[in-house]
This record gives structure tokens, sequence and C-alpha cells, in this order.
């Protein structure tokens, strides 16, 4: 009988209940065709492949990570407390030692989500790996984190949730942002004023094959990694960089993620995108477990796979080579910039204009940073959206020191109710959270 080399973990969760529209393409059928493939292959029957139900994610998990406008049940369903649940279910397995790595194949994804939540973006709801994440933190205590977000689209909903956090390393490759939603994700995106060097973007062209996308992992991705030294790796495995995908513009193969995931090595992987139904997501989702697994993924091939017809341009090589070159030279300034910051900021402002193309709503949002000198600093929200809904937010981060949750207090005890919709409190030194609505 097949063995796995490490035991792996799996939730499958395909949420039937939920579905942006009938024929939209992120869709129950995502799951279901891999469920076949993972039955078909014989997944189950591999001793050390172990399939665990989810658990449903409480609200008090969702207000770690975001300000739900006006509250949690007006922007989500049971549905998304699943998708998150299970993602928590996996965690809590590989930290019990249940098993050595996961994998959580659910839906919604969440990797668009950011802090303040008015609606859907990018059919993203609530921040899934944010939600773990801040579970593992307040329950096991986990402190050094790394997201590796594979998916074809720029995680922004991520990187805006750890922005400032300089625990938190995020990674993103995808494609180039000048060609896809959401159009963010430059790789001078570095995160915060405190927290520099914690954010890292690998914008990839269009038509990367399977060796661009492992050249950017041996060159930038890996060495951040090492340097980083997280306790645990998390991997938002989005699948649509596969060349049949019909949302995006790569030419990545079953075979490549596979590979990808055995130099990554995630401790937990959570499926994002990937909406080539039956062309890609069962081989995709196949050939990372095999690789979690520490099993033969070499047969794992689409039924059309072939690589003279998905090479990827001549140039691909040289533009991720000078981009590795220039992104590790900003990288290893960062320490240099936050000090810089520190000694010449006492605040920063951030002004942004947010677009929920799911939802068609538009949020002017201004960000308030304290740049403090020994923590990474408490963090106001200002948000009104184009429906009229204004709320002001005040984060105090898990490990604020003493002047910085003051000031959070003050800042949320002097704004004028009357004037906003809503004034929520997310104070992480204690896990307490206040939503006053007006
Ligand atoms: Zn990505
Ligand atoms: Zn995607
Ligand atoms: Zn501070």
């Amino acid at each position: 009988m097949l063995r796995a080399a490490h035991k792996t973990g799996l939730v499958i969760f395909p949420a039937f209940d939920w579905a942006i529209s009938p024929t939209h393409p992120e869709r129950e059928e995502r799951l279901l065709y891999t469920q076949d493939q993972i039955f078909e292959e014989g997944l189950l029957d591999i001793q050390g492949i172990v399939e665990f139900k989810p658990t449903l994610a409480a609200l008090e998990d969702v207000q770690r990570v975001h300000f739900c406008v006006p509250d949690e049940r007006s922007v989500l369903t049971e549905s998304h407390l699943i998708s998150a649940g299970g993602a928590m279910t996996i965690a809590k397995a590989v930290m019990e030692h249940q098993i050595d790595r996961g994998f959580a194949l659910v839906r919604p994804p969440g990797h668009h989500a950011m802090r303040v939540v008015h609606g859907a973006r990018g059919f993203c709801n609530i921040n899934i790996e944010a939600i773990m994440i801040e579970h593992l933190r307040a329950v096991y205590g986990v402190d050094r984190i790394a997201i590796v977000d594979t998916d074809c689209h720029h995680g922004d909903g991520t990187q805006d949730i750890y922005w400032h956090d300089p625990d938190t390393l995020f990674i993103s490759i995808h494609q180039d942002g000048r060609t896809l939603y959401p159009g963010s994700g430059f790789h001078h995106e570095l995160g915060g004023p405190t927290a520099m060097g914690t954010t890292i973007n690998v914008p990839l062209p269009p038509r990367t094959s399977e060796e661009g996308f492992l050249r950017a992992m041996e060159k930038i991705v890996l060495p951040i990694l090492e340097a980083f030294q997280p306790e645990l790796i998390v991997n938002s495995a989005g699948q649509d960089n596969h060349y049949t995908d019909p949302i995006t513009n790569m030419n990545f193969s079953a075979h490549g993620y596979a590979t990808l995931t055995s130099m990554l090595r995630p401790h937990i992987a959570v499926l994002e995108g990937g909406y080539s139904i039956e062309g890609a997501l069962p081989y995709v989702n196949v050939g990372i477990i095999l690789a979690m697994a520490g099993l033969d993924y070499s047969k794992v091939k689409e039924p059309d796979y072939d690589p003279q017809r998905i090479r990827q341009p001549e140039e691909t090589n040289a533009y991720i080579d000078r981009m590795a070159e220039e992104l590790l030279g900003y990288w290893r300034r960062c320490p240099e910039f936050i000090a810089k910051n520190r000694a010449t900021k006492e605040f920063a402002q951030r002004e942004r204009t947010i677009y929920y193309d799911t939802d068609n709503i538009l949020e002017n949002q201004k960000e308030r940073l304290r740049v403090c000198p020994v923590c990474s600093g408490v963090l106001s929200i200002d948000s009104l959206t184009d429906r009229g809904y204004h709320i002001y937010a005040v984060h105090i981060p898990r490990k604020a020191c003493s002047d910085c949750v003051s000031l959070g207090y003050e800042w949320f005890d002097a704004v004028n109710g009357r004037s906003y919709d809503g004034v929520y409190l997310q104070d992480r030194t204690t896990n307490r959270y206040v939503m006053q609505k007006a």
C-alpha cells in the first residue's frame, strides 16, 4: 500500500449554497470535478492522507481581522464561515500534530478581501487565510508566519491586512497588474513605513510558463523566506495561472504547480482562484496533494498537455532576472528605510480609492498610522462609500506598545459618533472588538 511521506490532511467544501450568479466562474463545480478526481486516483486510500470535516468560523474569528460594514451578517453567509472554518480545521490539525501538512479545498475564496469590508471584491467577502492565521495566533501563540500567494491575481486583500505587520511575510506571485485585475502588486510595493520588506510582490509577464515561475521561486521567494525564518508557511493556492484558465493569460501547468509546492513546502495550503473547472483544477489539485504528501507526482498530466504549445516568450527569463535583482536590492535596504521613517515621521497617511467589482461599490479610504519608534504603530481608517456609508475604525496591533494602545483609545473616544454611521475598535492586545452604530 502506498504511504505518504508527510501525513497530509484535506478539507473539501464545495459550498453548494453559495454562488454570485448561476453561471459565474466561481461556482461549486470548481470543487466537484476535483472531488471526483481525488476519488478516481484513490488518494484517500493512501495511508497518511486523511479527510477532515470543516468547522464553522465564529464571528469573533472574523472580528480579529475585519471591520465588516455595517456588520458581519450583512456581508457574509454561512458558506463564508465554513470556508474560513475549513482552513481553520486544517490549521488546528497541523498545530496539534494530527497531520504534518494540510490543504483546505474550500470556496468561496478570500484573498481580495481587505481589512474593511463593505461587500465583495474579486469574488471575495472575507479573507480566509487571515482569519485562519489570526486564529492560530490567538489560540496557539504562533508568531512569525509567511503567506505565499500563488494565485494569478495579486492578493491585494491579504496585502492590505498585513501591510503594517512586520511579523507576517506576504509574498504574492501573479500576472503583471498592468494586464490583469486588480491592477496592483508591483515590485516596489514593499509594505508600510514600519513594516517595509515583509510585503513582496513578484509580477510576472503574461504567458510565463513553468520555467519562469520556478525561476522566480528560486531567485526571489525562497531566499526571502529563508531570511524571514517563519514558524509556519501558508500557501494561498490559486490555480488560475494554468494555461487553460479562461480569465487569465499564463502558461503554468499541473506539473509546475506540484513542483512549486515541493519547493515551497507549505504547512497549510488554502485554495484561492482557478476557473478552468475541467481542464485544470482536478489535475492541479491532485498534483498539489501528492507534492504535499511527498509522493510521486510525475504522472500528473493534463490530457492536452503540450510543453511546446505553452512555451513562454523568449525574453521572460531575462525579465525575471532583472526584476529579481532590483527587488532584492530594495528588500535588503528595508531595515534602513524603516529606521529613516521612524527618525523623520510621527504619522503617515495613505489615501486610496478601492473598487468592489463584484458588488459595484466605490470606497474612499483615509488611513493614519502612528510611525511608532518601538512597535508597528496604531492605525485609524476613515472609510466612505459611494452608497453614503461613512465609518471610522481604529486598529491596535497585536504587539502595540502602551503609548499606541492609549492613543488608539483616545482616537476611538474622541470621535463624534454622530458624524459617522459606525465607529469600530479592534484591540488586538486584548482581543477586544467594539462596534458602535449611529
Ligand atoms: Zn498571487
Ligand atoms: Zn485569482
Ligand atoms: Zn507603539
